[in-house]
């Protein structure tokens, strides 16, 4: 069955703390704690100058599992938050599959990433802002919920939206800022409005 929630419409905010995923009771409070926590591996990423995105992956109330994007400084495309943190929730887990996880993510997940998910089997993932240009959990296409599949992962949206969003947009005003003053080359500048364009988020302009 497919299930999409969202806190940001006030009709399903008031969630039933009897919903329960990864053994965990989830409220708006107990999401917004483990996005604030996905925030904050968001902030890694810019502190290094990569394209803020973080991620945890929760199993019984316990974070197991963070990731930060590192696709530049790894120069691999690999390095998204999702799949360094699918890694490390995988290795606490032993085993490939992430039955009873649910994962924490600032963006909306790419196709690749999207498409890890349904493969390591999560129940649910819990997205603050959506990417209308690249996001393949319901904006260009939902991935998670493809009846076509074995395994549909449950999706809920909008958990702390505002505050992940401003701060990935003001991460590119900032960049823009530091280019135009460090005189760096067109091709840095070309290179960074595609990132920007990629990462464009619904009402947020970059
Ligand atoms: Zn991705």
């Amino acid at each position: 069955m497919k299930k999409v929630n969202s806190h940001t419409d006030s009709l399903s905010s008031n969630i039933s703390v009897s919903d329960i995923a990864g053994g965990i009771p989830y409220d708006k409070s107990t999401d917004e704690k483990y996005m604030k926590k996905a925030l904050q591996q968001a902030r890694k990423a810019a502190k290094i100058g990569e394209v803020p995105i973080g991620c945890v992956i929760v199993y019984e109330d316990k974070i197991i599992g963070r990731g930060y994007n590192r696709r530049k400084k790894d120069k691999n495309t690999l390095s998204h938050a999702e799949l360094i943190a699918i890694r490390k929730a995988s290795r606490v887990m032993g085993d490939w599959r992430l039955e009873g996880c649910t994962m924490y993510v600032t963006l909306e997940p790419c196709q690749m990433c999207a498409g890890a998910i349904v493969q390591a089997r999560m129940d649910r993932v819990v997205i603050a802002a959506m990417s209308p240009k690249a996001g393949c959990a319901g904006s260009i296409i939902n991935l998670l919920q493809m009846d076509e599949f074995n395994h549909r992962v449950e999706i809920t949206t909008g958990v702390l939206e505002k505050d992940c969003s401003s701060f990935l947009s003001s991460f590119f005003v900032d960049l823009r800022k530091r280019l135009k003053t460090e005189n760096e080359s067109v091709e840095t500048g070309v290179v960074l409005n595609n990132e920007a364009e990629e990462c464009d988020m619904k009402g947020n302009n970059t």
